[in-house]
């Protein structure tokens, strides 16, 4: 059926801009870093313009610099390129957002109104942050009152700015009570700030305090253990269960939700205040209840990736339902499963690769200084190198500053990396 239905659309098949129907072989609704890396897979077989890519974006940020672009180790121009210089010269790119999802008749209408039929189709929409979900919280980013957040290309350098400008008081860090991208980021630069205030003589003076709505300071024993070792040898308060509902920025007041105890707020006066805001994925795919699951993510198979009702439909990245922490390592895993399940089901084969739930997440504690935390969908460590990596390295730290962006850029985006899993198979085998 999908033969002959490609087969038509072949015939309605335009190029230019200028018409408003589009068809591909393969629409790519998201072209950061999972839509990006599977793409540059697909359009190296199928060849010119079969694979389409969607994405209103100018420019492809590499976000987990973004971390250290609030420490002031990189600045904002580190972490990003032209998205036209990224994507596959192989496939073509639509700059527009996808407006609306018709699954059943294999068509997406943009936001300026562009008709796209496709036979296949990959969602790599991410996750959007809801800065305006928390009252007060916008007019407090907007102005000096010392409220920053790494997780927008618009703050993430102002997080620096009140580091640098921070003298005394409460440098308060928050976790939300939605799903995020990268859940060791919003405690990285805590660590890092103590560092900071530290080396620049300030730490007496402050109180650091993180406050998550999680229940626990990482999804991973072994992992939260070291954190907790480490949380408590740097004096930092960890309040668990507390969730940011209301930012005053004209008097410096954070409240808090304790999400155990509902109803009941605090107030905290902060100096400095990073906040992780609220995320979901975007509008039209959350609302769109044929291709999400009642939390709004694209509805598919955790094994393979592929959706659960149109078959025709995966998932990558952060704005799928598989249960994996949601960070760019897990999408690199995840990309050669979907590339060899959908190529399988293009030829008319069975879906056979399975994803592991692989994600990891470099936690860096301090300005020379990370745990590599890597680990599967049981929330197993699942790490690469032979040594325990629940200790704090300078290893790590340098692999993260130096060796991470240009692995992004020069292999992954370009279709070649798809994590550390042959890299981790080798290592132990020596070992042993
Ligand atoms: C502060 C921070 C630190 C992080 N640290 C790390 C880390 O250390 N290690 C790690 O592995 N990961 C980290 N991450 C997470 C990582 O960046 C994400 O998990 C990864 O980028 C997810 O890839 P994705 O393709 O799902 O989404 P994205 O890369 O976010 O791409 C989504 C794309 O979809 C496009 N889009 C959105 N809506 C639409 C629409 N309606 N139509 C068309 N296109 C649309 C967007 O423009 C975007 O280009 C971090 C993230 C942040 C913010």
């Amino acid at each position: 059926m999908l033969q002959s239905f490609n087969f038509s659309l072949k015939k309605l098949s335009c190029t230019s801009y200028r018409f408003a129907h589009h068809g591909c072989k393969v629409l790519v609704v998201g072209g950061g870093t999972g839509g990006c890396a599977v793409a540059a897979k697909l359009s190296k077989i199928l060849g010119k313009d079969e694979v389409l890519i969607l994405d209103p974006s100018e420019r492809h940020y590499y976000q987990p610099l973004f971390t250290l672009v609030g420490a002031g180790v990189y600045t904002l121009n580190d972490s990003f390129k032209l998205q036209k210089n990224v994507l596959p010269d192989n496939a073509k790119w639509i700059k527009d957002s996808a407006a609306e999802f018709h699954p059943k008749s294999n068509q997406v209408i943009t936001t300026m109104g562009h008709k796209i039929n496709y036979d296949f189709m990959l969602l790599a929409l991410g996750l959007e942050t809801n800065y305006d979900k928390i009252p007060g919280l916008l007019e407090g980013l907007k102005n000096w009152s010392g409220v920053c957040s790494n997780y927008s290309d618009k703050y993430v350098e102002k997080t620096f700015q009140v580091l640098k400008n921070f003298e005394s008081g409460n440098a308060i860090f928050t976790y939300p009570n939605t799903p995020v991208k990268c859940p060791g980021a919003p405690q990285k630069i805590c660590y890092l700030v103590d560092d900071y205030l530290r080396k620049n003589g300030k730490r007496q003076k402050s109180k650091i305090i993180y406050n998550t709505s999680l229940p626990v300071i990482f999804g991973v024993k072994k992992y939260a253990d070291a954190l907790w070792n480490v949380v408590n040898s740097r004096d930092i308060e960890v309040n668990l269960r507390m969730n940011l509902v209301e930012v005053r920025s004209d008097k410096k007041e954070a409240v808090f939700e304790n999400l155990d105890k509902p109803g009941e707020k605090q107030v905290m006066e902060y100096s400095m205040l990073h906040v992780t805001p609220p995320m979901s994925t975007p509008y039209a795919l959350r609302t769109n209840k044929e291709l999400s699951n009642p939390a709004g993510f694209a509805d598919v198979d955790p094994e393979s990736l592929r959706h659960i009702t149109f078959p025709n439909v995966f998932a990558i990245g952060d704005c799928s339902s598989s249960p994996n922490s949601k960070t760019a390592a897990a999408a690199a895993a995840q990309s050669a499963v979907v590339f060899h399940n959908l190529k399988a089901v293009m030829d008319g084969k069975d879906v056979h690769k399975v994803y592991d739930g692989y994600a990891s997440c470099p936690l860096v504690t301090g300005y020379n200084k990370c745990i590599l935390a890597e680990f599967n969908y049981k929330l197993e460590p699942l790490e690469t190198f032979p040594i325990s990596q629940d200790k704090e390295m300078t290893s790590m730290y340098l692999m993260k500053k130096y060796l991470m962006p240009p692995l992004y850029w020069n292999l992954m985006l370009c279709g070649y990396w798809n994590g550390p899993a042959t890299m981790r198979k080798l290592l132990h085998l020596y070992m042993k």
